[in-house]
């Protein structure tokens, strides 16, 4: 469902109305992706008085339960996150809040997070999935007024912090090539989607696009976990990148997946009936060999 300005300015009617002002002209905007930038409050007081905002693009047609995340940027800018569910399909596909403000930042090219405000606090899930983070131990996270440290709320965590230069947000790109020449510029997109991958537990990226017949596109990466199960497919991070857009309620026109010709695992038969549950858009697919 679109949102529109009406609702914008309900859940930000806390705030001065110069500051509303300045987020109401990017969240209006049409090519808004989830990204708030020009602002005149500190950051991290602004992402604990944005939650009801990140909330209102909450999709929870199972739980009702509409969750907010705002993740900050090393750079100092916001990232919106929300919960989005899909009825249909197993519940596991479900993406929460703290998942989506994190792949927010990491498609927006953030290497850090400065903090990590929620509007609940994180479930066992999710402390697992932020563990991944460069600088995870020590990543503030603001629940209410309550602030923490992840290591606080991951006393006995599975796995070792990841180094620097080595985690989800800072890790290098592989490098990987079309096996049949890839043409189209939505290929390529879908390749370099899943160059950018973060697979560093079973070596299987994905890339995922989603074309929309408004002309807008999103795509999505493979964030990996070391428990495997908090694992975000790349259809689901692309479709993170919809929802948080002023596209969110326009039809999906096509998809294109790039993933490996040969896998132990593959994410593929769950694109499908996710985007099955939204949309008949065909998926095409590009293999992948390493380049
Ligand atoms: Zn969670």
């Amino acid at each position: 469902m679109a949102l529109t300005a009406d609702d914008f300015k309900e859940a930000l009617s806390s705030l001065p109305s110069s500051e509303q002002i300045l987020l109401l002209k990017q969240l209006c905007a049409p090519q808004f992706g989830g990204k708030l930038a020009d602002f005149n409050s500190p950051a991290v007081e602004l992402a604990q008085a944005l939650l009801p905002l990140a909330a209102t693009f909450s999709i929870a047609p199972i739980s009702g339960f509409n969750v907010g995340a705002i993740a900050v940027g090393a750079s100092g800018a916001l990232y919106l996150g929300s919960n989005l569910e899909f009825t249909g399909v197993p519940l596991s596909a479900t993406l929460h809040a703290e998942q989506s403000a994190v792949l927010n930042a990491w498609m927006h090219g953030e290497s850090k997070l400065q903090a990590l405000a929620i509007s609940a606090p994180p479930c066992g899930h999710c402390r697992q999935f932020l563990w991944e983070l460069p600088n995870a131990p020590r990543l503030p996270i603001i629940v209410g007024q309550a602030q923490t440290m992840l290591n606080e709320l991951l006393p006995m965590p599975f796995g070792e912090p990841r180094s620097s230069g080595q985690g989800l947000l800072d890790s290098p790109p592989s490098k990987l090539q079309s096996i049949a020449p890839a043409q189209q510029i939505t290929a390529q997109r879908a390749i370099n989607a899943a160059q950018r991958s973060y697979t560093p537990y079973t070596h299987t990226p994905e890339g995922f696009v989603i074309e929309c017949a408004d002309g807008q596109h999103f795509t999505g990466r493979t964030a990996e976990n070391i428990a495997f199960n908090p694992s975000v497919p790349a259809v689901l991070t692309a479709l993170n990148q919809r929802n948080l857009s002023n596209s969110r309620h326009v039809t999906i026109h096509r998809c294109t997946q790039a993933k490996l010709a040969t896998a132990l695992h593959s994410n593929s038969k769950l694109a499908a009936s996710i985007i099955r549950s939204l949309s008949t858009a065909a998926i095409q697919t590009v293999l992948l060999e390493s380049a």
